[in-house]
C-alpha cells in the first residue's frame, strides 16, 4: 500500500499539496520534507500522512528527503499556525515555514545542523597533567585549559575558536588522552541528570529580593493561583514593578515544574538586555541554556540555535520580540506579553499578525495563563476586562517606597509667546531652566519628540520650493550629521543643496524640528550639558543602542534627547525631568487611534522620570494647554481616559466594538489602485453576509505614493467578527483572480491599526 503526505509550503495558494511517500522513516505530522516543486527542490511541512489522493498517481511526486532527526512541530503549534493562517487570510505554508528557522528551510543544512554537537571533556589525565606541561608564557594555551577546567564538557566550536592553533592542539591532548572528544547531545544528558531545580534554589536569594507590595503580591498570587487558560490584564502605573510580578510568577512555574516552558514577549527589541540580564541573575539556577532570546537582531545561526532550545525543550524561558509568539514550545505554561498596548506587536508586514493577540489565542488553545502588562492597556484589552473576561489586577503605586508619579506640568506656548517670555529654537524658557536646575543637581533630563533628523523640510523662502522625493509624495527630512536629504519612506537621499534648484535663491532654510536640530540647541541652551541622542539614525550599526542606554544608566549623560525609542520601559534612575515636543499633531490625526497612542506614549515617557525616588517631573509644550487628553495625563487618570474614549468609540461604532479589515492596493498609478479596490468592493456585495458589513469608499492612503507605487485602501466594517471572518475568506478566491492593469500588489489586513 503505497502513503501519500499532505504537505504546506511557502506558497500563496492555501492549499496542501499532496506527494508519494516511500521512504524508510515512518512520516508523522509536524516533520519537515524535501520535495520536488515546479523545477526546484522545497522544504515543507507534514499536515497529513493518508493512504489515499485525489492526485492522479502519474501527477504525483516522491518526497525526496524527510528531516528525522528533527521532533516533529507539535500539534498545538500546527493548530496555531493553522488558526492565524485562516484568521489572517493566508495559506498555512505562507504562515507556517516562515516561522521556521532559514536554515531548516534549506534542506541542504539539514545534517549540519541537527548533527549532534561535539564537545571536549577534560579527562582526570589531563587535569592532573595540563599545568605543568604548559610553558609559562603560553597564556593562550592556558586560557583554552582553563576553559576546559571550568565546565564538564566545552563545545567544540567554542574551544576551536579560543586560539588559531587550537585546534591542531586539542588533536594532541586527544591522543594524549587529556582530552575526550565526545558526541551526542550531551547538554541533553545533562539536563536529565541535572538535579529538579528547587524551589528554594530559584527562589534562593529571597533574603535580597525586594518585598512585594500588597499589591504584587496579590497580583502574583492570581496568577499563580490561576486553572486552566486565565487571561490577566496586569494594569500598574509605570514604575508599579510588573517586573518583579512577571520575574515571582515565572519563577513559581520553573520550579514548580522541571519542563515547564514560558514566553515572554516585549515590544523592542532594545528592551530584551534589560529584562535578559534580570532574568539571567535571578534565574541563574537554571541550568545552562535554559534563557534564550528570539529577535530579528539574533545571527541567523544563533536564531537557529535558540529556536531549536525551545524546540527541544532546553530552553525554559524564552524571551523574545512579536516574532517569538510563533516559536515552537512544546511545554509552554505561561505567557507574559509586557507593555501590550504597543504597535510594535502588530506586524506590518506579510502575515500581519498581532503577537498580543496571537498570545491570548494560544493560552486559551494550551489552557495555561497569559499576562498582559501594561500602564496603558490597548483599548481592545481594557474592554474585555471590563467585561470581565480578562482579569483585571491592578498596580496603583510606584514600587520603590519613596517614588511617586511625577507631577506634569502643561507649558501654554501660546501664552509663553504672548507674555513675549524668550524660548530658544522651540524650547520653552521654563524647560530650559529646570533642565539647569537638573544639571546643577546632578539628575538627569530626557527631551522626547518624536521626529528624527534635523528638521522635516527644507524650503525656499522666495519662491516657495519644498524639497520633496522625487520617488514619494512626501517631503525629504534634512540630515545634518549625515549632511544628506533624506526620504523616510523609500530611503532615497541625496546632497543638500546649496541654493534652491527652482529660483536660485541661496537662502535656503530648514523649518520645524527634528531630533538632530534639538540636539544642538540643547548644547548651547544648557551649558556643559552632556548631550545625548537615540534614535534610528544613532542606533543604526549593531549593538550601538545598548551601548548609548550603558552611558545614560552609568550617569555620563546629563541630556538624552530622543524618539518613542527612549519613552518604553527604560528603568533609568536619575532621570527626573521629561520635557515632550511638538506632541500636538498627533491630537487632529484622522486615525481614530492617534489620540490612544499618543496618550499611551506620554505615559509611557512621563514614566521615565522620579522611578527611584528623587522626585520627577514632566513638561509637556503644547499650543493647546485646555485639551482633555494633557489634563488625563496630568492627572495619571488612564482609567477616565480609557472610559472616556471607549464611550466615544462606542458612540461612533468603531473598535473595539466593530471589526474592521482592511483592503489595500498598490499600483503604477492610483488609477490602477482605486480600480482594483472598486472591482474587488463590487465583487464582495455578492458574498454571503455581506450585506452585515459595511464597505467604504477607495480612498488613496494619506501618503499615496511611496517608492513610485501608488497606494489606495478599502475599509470594511462589521459587528460581528465571525460574519467578517467568513465573507473575507469567501472574498478570497474573486481578489486572487481580479485581473486589474497596473496593480502590483495588495493584501488584507485584519484588525489593522493604522487607519
Ligand atoms: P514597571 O515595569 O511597572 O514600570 P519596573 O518593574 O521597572 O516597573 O519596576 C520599577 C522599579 O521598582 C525597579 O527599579 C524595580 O527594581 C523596583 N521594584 C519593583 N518591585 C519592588 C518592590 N516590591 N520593592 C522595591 N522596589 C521594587
Ligand atoms: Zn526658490
Ligand atoms: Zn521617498
Amino acid at each position: 500500500m503505497s502513503l501519500f503526505v499532505r504537505v504546506a509550503l511557502d506558497h500563496p495558494l492555501p492549499t496542501l499539496f499532496d506527494y508519494r511517500y516511500d521512504l524508510a522513516p515512518t512520516p508523522l505530522p509536524g516533520m519537515l520534507v524535501r520535495i520536488p516543486f515546479g523545477r526546484r527542490d522545497a522544504v515543507g511541512m507534514i499536515c497529513e500522512v493518508t493512504d489515499r489522493s485525489d492526485v492522479p498517481l502519474d501527477k504525483l511526486r516522491d518526497v525526496a528527503a524527510i528531516c528525522s532527526t528533527l521532533a516533529p512541530l507539535a500539534a498545538e503549534w500546527r493548530a496555531l499556525t493553522l488558526f492565524a493562517a485562516e484568521y489572517y487570510q493566508r495559506g498555512l505554508g505562507e504562515v507556517a515555514l516562515p516561522a521556521l528557522p532559514q536554515v531548516l528551510r534549506d534542506a541542504s543544512r539539514w545534517a549540519k545542523l541537527l548533527a549532534p554537537e561535539e564537545r571536549y571533556r577534560l579527562m582526570p589525565e589531563g587535569r592532573a597533567s595540563l599545568p605543568d606541561a604548559l610553558p609559562a608564557r603560553a597564556t593562550a594555551l592556558r586560557r583554552l585549559a582553563e576553559a576546559l577546567a571550568a565546565s564538564p564538557t566545552l563545545p567544540a566550536a567554542d574551544a576551536r575558536a579560543l586560539h588559531p592553533k587550537a585546534r591542531a592542539t586539542l588533536d594532541e591532548w586527544q591522543m594524549r588522552g587529556w582530552v575526550s572528544l565526545e558526541t551526542g547531545d550531551v547538554a541533553e544528558q545533562d539536563i536529565a541528570l541535572a538535579p529538579q531545580i528547587e524551589k528554594a534554589a530559584l527562589h534562593a536569594s529571597d533574603a535580597l529580593l525586594p518585598q512585594l507590595s500588597a499589591e504584587q503580591a496579590d497580583a502574583v498570587d492570581a496568577i499563580r493561583g490561576a486553572q486552566g487558560f486565565a487571561a490577566f490584564l496586569l494594569h500598574g502605573v509605570t514604575g508599579s514593578g510588573k517586573t518583579e510580578v512577571y520575574l515571582h510568577a515565572l519563577a513559581d512555574l520553573l520550579s514548580a515544574r522541571p519542563d515547564a516552558q514560558a514566553l515572554v514577549l516585549v515590544p523592542e527589541i532594545n528592551l530584551t538586555p534589560q529584562f535578559e540580564a534580570a532574568f539571567r541573575t535571578r534565574f541563574a539556577a537554571l541550568p545552562e541554556g535554559a534563557i534564550v532570546t528570539m529577535h530579528s537582531g539574533l545571527a541567523e545561526g544563533e536564531r537557529a540555535r535558540n529556536w531549536l532550545a525551545a524546540h527541544t525543550g532546553r530552553a525554559r524561558l524564552v524571551l523574545g520580540t512579536r516574532l517569538a509568539i510563533l516559536a515552537s514550545l512544546p511545554k509552554l505554561s505561561l505567557i507574559v506579553v509586557d507593555e501590550e498596548h504597543d504597535p510594535a506587536y502588530k506586524q506590518q508586514e506579510g502575515l500581519r499578525y498581532s503577537a498580543r493577540d496571537l498570545a491570548v489565542y494560544r493560552a486559551k488553545e494550551l489552557g495555561i495563563a497569559v499576562v498582559l502588562g501594561s500602564a496603558t492597556p490597548s483599548l481592545e484589552s481594557w474592554w474585555q476586562a471590563e467585561q470581565g473576561r480578562y482579569t483585571k489586577l491592578t498596580l496603583t503605586r510606584r514600587a520603590v517606597a519613596t517614588a511617586v508619579l511625577p507631577s506634569v506640568r502643561l507649558i501654554d506656548l501660546e501664552e509663553e509667546r504672548q507674555r513675549g517670555r524668550a524660548s530658544v529654537e522651540g524650547l520653552s524658557g521654563p524647560l530650559i531652566a529646570a533642565m539647569k536646575t537638573r544639571l546643577e543637581r546632578g539628575e538627569q533630563s530626557l527631551v522626547f519628540l518624536n521626529r528624527r533628523g534635523y528638521a522635516p523640510i527644507l524650503s525656499c523662502d522666495a519662491c516657495g520650493w519644498v524639497a520633496g522625493c522625487p520617488r514619494c509624495s512626501a517631503y525629504v527630512v534634512l540630515h545634518k550629521p549625515e549632511r544628506a536629504l533624506r526620504c523616510h519612506h523609500c530611503g532615497w537621499e541625496s546632497r543638500i543643496p546649496k541654493s534652491c534648484p527652482d529660483c536660485g535663491n541661496v537662502d535656503i532654510a530648514p523649518m520645524g524640528r527634528g531630533t538632530q536640530r534639538v540636539e544642538e540647541t540643547l548644547a548651547t541652551a544648557v551649558p556643559g550639558a552632556r548631550v545625548l541622542r537615540i534614535d534610528a539614525d544613532s542606533t543604526r550599526r549593531k549593538g550601538s543602542a545598548q551601548a548609548l542606554f550603558s552611558d545614560v544608566h552609568a550617569g555620563e549623560v546629563d541630556i538624552l534627547v530622543g524618539t518613542q525609542m527612549i519613552a518604553k520601559g527604560h528603568d533609568f534612575q536619575r532621570v527626573t525631568l521629561v520635557g515632550v515636543l511638538n506632541a500636538d499633531t498627533a491630537l487632529f490625526s484622522h486615525d481614530f487611534r492617534a489620540s490612544e497612542r499618543l496618550f499611551a506614549q506620554l505615559m509611557q515617557v512621563s514614566g521615565r522620570a522620579g522611578r527611584a525616588g528623587l522626585p520627577g517631573e514632566v513638561m509637556i509644550q503644547t499650543r493647546y494647554a485646555r485639551h482633555a487628553l494633557y489634563h488625563a495625563l496630568a492627572r495619571h487618570d488612564y482609567v477616565g481616559f480609557a472610559n472616556s474614549t471607549l464611550a466615544e468609540r462606542r458612540d461612533a461604532h468603531l473598535p473595539p466594538f466593530v471589526y474592521q479589515a482592511m483592503l489595500r492596493a498598490e499600483g503604477r498609478t492610483l488609477e490602477a489602485a482605486l480600480d482594483f479596490l472598486g472591482a474587488a468592493a463590487a465583487e464582495f456585495t455578492g458574498l454571503a453576509g455581506a450585506e452585515r458589513v459595511t464597505v467604504y469608499d477607495a480612498v488613496p492612503l494619506t501618503i499615496v505614493k511611496v517608492f513610485n507605487v501608488h497606494r489606495a485602501q478599502l475599509l470594511l466594517e462589521c459587528a460581528s467578527r465571525a460574519v467578517l471572518q467568513n465573507a473575507l475568506r469567501a472574498w478570497q478566491p474573486a481578489l486572487r483572480s481580479l485581473k486589474v492593469k497596473g496593480v502590483i500588489r495588495w493584501n488584507v489586513e485584519v484588525d489593522p491599526l493604522d487607519i
